[in-house]
């Protein structure tokens, strides 16, 4: 089974991948956090990479489909959850052909949504563990030792494109590139829609029912 979930930066789509990776036992391919990582080793094409992150601009179709491609064939017995790929039309097209070669293909794209006020207020309050990529909000769900994650106790740090300017460029990316994707998994008809408003857990539980109605 292949699930994706997309939707606009502030969404959620991290932390239910997290919770919803468990609950199924899938594996998750988290390409947000792969980037980062890349940056992070400081190898030539996490310096590439950066450049792209530190403006909130997608990172070239090429680079992303690689990654993509080879997780997919390292993984392809296993139930994926796609968190945050295809971005875009030619990044889904990509991932059609792959699974078609594979003979794989996906069940359901769930575009989870919320508004815009809301999203920023997310994104500004939204810290993360570099260690187990476990995701606080210091409003909604922060960490119960201040700065420090509940479970690897590393020091949570704040995303660099998560300020306000890079999160207005990122919704203007998201509108632009990433909303094509809502007509083009329509008409595959494995389009779903998921109001992320709530808590966590109500959140994770319309997930959920998602999945159990396209998978049962
Ligand atoms: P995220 O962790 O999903 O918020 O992604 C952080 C940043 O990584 C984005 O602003 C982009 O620069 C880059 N990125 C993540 N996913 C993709 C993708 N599918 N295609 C291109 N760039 C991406």
């Amino acid at each position: 089974m292949m699930v994706l979930l997309f939707g606009p930066p502030g969404v959620g789509k991290g932390t239910q991948a997290n919770l919803l990776s468990e609950r199924y036992k899938s594996t998750k391919f988290s390409i947000g956090d792969m980037l980062r990582d890349e940056v992070a080793s400081k190898s030539e094409l996490g310096t590439k990479i950066a450049q792209y992150l530190n403006h909130g601009a997608l990172v070239p179709d090429d680079i992303i489909s690689a990654f993509a491609r080879q997780f997919i064939e390292k993984h392809k017995a296993d139930d994926i959850l796609l968190d945050g790929f295809p971005r875009n039309m030619n990044q889904a097209q990509n991932l059609i052909s792959d699974l078609n070669r594979l003979s794989l293909s996906l069940k359901v794209a769930i575009e989870m949504h919320l508004n815009e006020t809301e999203l920023i207020k997310r994104l500004i309050n939204r810290r993360y563990c570099p260690q187990c990529n476990k995701i606080y909000n210091y409003v909604t769900n922060p960490p119960h030792q201040e700065q420090v994650c509940d479970i690897c106790k590393t020091t949570l740090i704040k995303r660099s494109d998560d300020n306000e300017k890079l999160i207005r460029k990122r919704l203007g990316v998201y509108e632009k590139e990433t909303q094509p994707l809502v007509g083009f998994y329509k008409a595959h008809r494995i389009y779903e829609r998921a109001e992320a408003t709530g808590s966590q857990e109500e959140v994770f539980k319309k997930l959920s029912n998602i999945i159990n109605a396209y998978t049962n």
